[in-house]
């Protein structure tokens, strides 16, 4: 197939290296002429360039730029686009992007790769980032079938889970699991800078290994995307927000009363509980699509 990839950074940078490794032409869009000539010298692109024009033959395009220019994105694509090209997205954020793209576009599809690492831009860009990682598909009552069925397809090639739900499902469940421990990373990060004694906030950054490096990671992450998670999903963000302070008061107060079963208790639920999220069987044996 003819694939057009616009906005040639970690996602769509990483997804035009999966689909090239699988035989499929791809087409580039980027703003910057050096990132269109650095993602066809590393053999990431077939060929890319600054204008749109050059996604005219292309049998799906997926839309890659940071979430807030989206929406934009698609304005300036959709001229271009042959009358039967399937457009989708990877936006982390869905109920508000589906509703203004669906009117752009009668094949437009809603995608979210639930898959990504602290970098962002081309060199951030690596293979197989979607391998085992779920890639959630947003069809509403008004989406083309055969759009969606073609898309799935794709996603699969990449040995990606697809998962379909709701947009608006997507994004309270994205919010749980993805907005909400970007806000809880970065408020822990933040948290350590407020040490006074200088002595111990040095120690602390010299003892940082390990455990302080898995639950800083997202919080360390793109702020632009961030921003634009707390923007985009508000409503959702703010109630798991507000559960997630609920049950630290709790923990603080167990801790307070020296209630050490109490506090036991709650992190036992925890490790029992972490598996469900982390180590679940893939979408497919779960009988989700
Ligand atoms: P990124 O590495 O910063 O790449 C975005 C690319 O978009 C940039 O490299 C830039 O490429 C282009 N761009 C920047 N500003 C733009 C603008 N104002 N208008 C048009 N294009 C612009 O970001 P990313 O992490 O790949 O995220 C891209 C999308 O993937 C976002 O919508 C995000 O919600 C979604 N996503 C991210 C993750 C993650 O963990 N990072 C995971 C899943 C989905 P050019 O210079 O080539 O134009």
């Amino acid at each position: 197939m003819r694939i057009g990839i616009v906005g040639l950074g970690l996602i769509g940078g990483s997804l035009a290296i999966d689909l090239r490794a699988r035989g499929h032409q791809v087409a580039g869009v980027s703003r910057n002429p050096g990132t269109c000539a650095r993602a066809v010298e590393r053999g990431i692109a077939d060929a890319a360039d600054v204008e749109p024009g050059i996604l005219a033959n292309c049998d799906v395009v997926f839309l890659c730029p940071p979430l807030g220019a989206i929406v934009d994105t698609a304005r300036q694509v959709v001229p271009h686009l042959r009358a039967d090209a399937v457009l989708t997205d990877v936006g982390s954020v869905k109920g508000p992007l589906v509703e203004q793209l669906h009117p752009l576009w009668p094949r437009f599809v809603g995608g979210h790769p639930m898959a990504g690492t602290a970098e962002s831009g081309l060199d951030a860009a690596i293979p197989d980032l979607f391998v085992g990682r779920p890639w959630v598909v947003t069809p509403t009552a008004g989406t083309d079938e055969a759009a969606v069925t073609l898309l799935e397809g794709l996603v699969r090639s990449l040995a990606a889970d697809v998962v379909r739900c709701a947009p608006e499902q997507h994004d309270r469940a994205a919010a749980w699991i993805s907005h909400l421990p970007v806000m809880v990373s970065a408020s822990l990060i933040s948290a350590c800078l407020t040490e006074g004694d200088p002595n111990v906030a040095a120690l602390s950054r010299a003892l940082a290994s390990s455990g302080f490096h898995d639950t800083s990671r997202v919080g360390g992450g793109n702020p632009e995307l961030g921003r634009m998670m707390a923007e985009l999903n508000t409503g959702p963000l703010l109630a798991t927000i507000a559960r997630f302070r609920d049950e630290l008061d709790a923990l603080r107060q167990a801790i307070e009363a020296g209630d050490w079963d109490g506090v036991e208790a709650r992190l036992q639920r925890a490790q029992q509980a972490r598996p469900e999220f982390v180590d679940k069987p893939a979408a497919g044996e779960r009988g989700t699509r």
